[in-house]
């Protein structure tokens, strides 16, 4: 019998080596990222393309400004233009099924990119890092940074930040932290003196500094008339940014009010700075680089009709099954190993820390 498939895709090769518009060699790729506001998910945008066409896959990147509609109308428009992957972060993890449903009868690939996307029987894959040990390390170091900053305070004052509460990672996030703070709570080291905490208090929707912002200076004007911060936990570099301006605009950084440690995740530019300028305290390096690889090392097996590589078949479930997932391992970030981690690894050139 004749493959059609094949003779279509080697006229399709052919035809792209002379029309542009013409899915590649390997296929069409559709990638749909959340928001350019934040530095994480243009570099994994740029990663993937760059990936995916070496590979020789076409590639449609779009970014919906963590607007739903938005995501689900480029995710439709994608799968109309006869994509032959879809690679996705979802904005809100719960609102693509009917989307998907539509790519998987049209026999579209489907990858989740870093958020798991939830109640779907679509998805094939997960790409992402080990989200738990993402809350982990930023709890770690936040109680790391705890001993070394505020060495005879007892107990120490913290306060709780968490992701947003329609992005899976959150909770997992969150859930990873408390593995190590809620130890120390208990044994009366750490006091939660808003008394917030969960994800249903402490979650910051769309993870928007603004509303970080605002919410830490809600809890400062109505806890903190009489004592200090000491630390807080916050799960994204942008969310420390805001956290950090509230607490320096009540005099914190300066005269007798210590910086509280504040931790992060992304390693985003600015971020990285702030730790260099002994504001921020930790940040935690997820390579996205590596991620891309993961994702177009998934994506090419699934088009041989091979078994991707995964190494955690447990985790996710989404609600309706467990995603076969691959986990890369996140790197926590301080000022004592940030040079031999950003730099070593080439992801920031030194001029650029500068
Ligand atoms: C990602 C984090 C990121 C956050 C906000 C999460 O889903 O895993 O790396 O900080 O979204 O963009």
């Amino acid at each position: 019998m004749f493959n059609l498939r094949k003779i279509a895709l080697a006229a399709a090769s052919i035809a792209a080596l002379s029309v542009p518009g013409i899915a590649a060699a390997e296929g069409m790729v559709g990638i749909s990222m959340p928001t350019k506001t934040s530095a994480r998910w243009i570099d994994d945008g740029n990663n993937m393309v760059k990936q995916f066409q070496e590979a020789g896959y076409q590639t449609d990147l779009q970014y919906a400004d963590d607007d739903i509609p938005n995501q689900l109308a480029q995710i439709e428009n994608m799968i109309t233009k006869g994509v032959n992957v879809l690679v996705i972060a979802a904005i809100d993890g719960t609102t693509l099924s009917n989307a998907l449903a539509n790519a998987k009868a049209a026999d579209v690939k489907i990858i989740a990119y870093d958020r798991l996307i939830r109640d779907t029987p679509d998805i094939d894959y997960y790409a992402t890092f080990d989200n738990f040990k993402v809350g982990v390390e930023q709890a770690t170091t936040l109680v790391d940074g705890l001993k070394e900053r505020f060495p005879d305070v007892k107990p120490w004052n913290v306060e709780l930040f968490g992701g947003s509460p329609d992005d899976n990672n959150a909770f997992f996030f969150y859930d990873g932290a408390m593995s190590v703070i809620q130890p120390l709570i208990d044994d009366g080291s750490i006091v939660i003196p808003s008394g917030q905490m969960g994800m249903d208090k402490v979650g910051t929707l769309r993870w928007d500094p603004a509303t970080a912002q605002s919410r830490m200076d809600n809890i400062l004007s109505a806890n903190y008339t009489d004592k200090q911060v000491n630390g807080v936990l916050s799960p994204y570099d942008g969310l420390s940014i805001g956290i950090l301006s509230s607490l320096k605009g009540v005099g914190y950084g300066s005269g007798d009010m210590k910086m509280p440690i504040v931790s992060g995740q992304d390693a985003e530019l600015q971020s990285v700075k702030s730790i260099q300028a002994g504001e921020q305290y930790s940040t935690i390096f997820k390579d996205t680089r590596e991620l891309a690889k993961v994702t177009v090392g998934m994506v090419n097996a699934m088009m041989k009709g091979e078994e991707p590589q995964v190494n955690d078949t447990e985790t996710y479930n989404n609600g309706v099954k467990v995603v076969p997932s691959y986990l890369l391992e996140p790197v926590a970030v301080t000022e004592k190993n940030l040079t031999d981690v950003l730099v070593g690894s080439g992801y920031y050139t030194e001029d650029q820390l500068k």
